[in-house]
């Protein structure tokens, strides 16, 4: 006789690991200005320029210049290292 009691709980809550998504998406790419060769690092940003490091290109607004020469941004290019 007797009788057991026993509760089990299952959690359906798994823990949660802090995936740096930001930095897993995507490798961080170089962007260099057409005009004067200045090259824009995602990984660095341009802190000065109110774009904080990992800021990807696409998130830099269309009326951003070169802080160089002041070319626009739409006559940088993809700045491929070998
Ligand atoms: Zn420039």
């Amino acid at each position: 006789m007797g009788s057991r009691n026993t509760s089990t709980r299952s959690s359906t809550a798994a823990p949660r690991a802090w995936t740096p998504e930001a930095l897993s998406a995507a490798p961080f790419r170089k962007y260099q200005c057409g005009n004067c060769g200045f090259i824009y690092d995602e990984a660095v940003g341009l802190p000065e320029e109110g774009l904080p490091p990992g800021t990807r290109w696409e998130e830099i607004p269309e009326s951003w210049n070169c802080p160089d020469c002041g070319m626009s941004k739409s006559q940088f290019e993809l700045y491929v290292e070998d």
